[in-house]
């Protein structure tokens, strides 16, 4: 059970990012997070962190 629950969660949360600044959610490749080729659409900055870390 634990593990169909990390699956589901891996599903969700995979390519999620969080806007540092402003908290917006991002579905975004994390390799475009990486290469900083990614911006927040609404504020416009390009720092995030993953979504499951808290
Ligand atoms: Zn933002």
């Amino acid at each position: 059970m634990a593990t169909k629950i990390l699956a589901a969660q891996n599903r969700m949360f995979k390519n999620t990012f969080v806007c540092k600044r402003c908290k917006h959610k991002l579905k975004v490749e994390p390799l475009k997070v990486l290469q900083g080729s990614v911006r927040c659409r609404k504020c416009g900055q390009s720092d995030f962190r993953p979504i499951r870390k808290k």
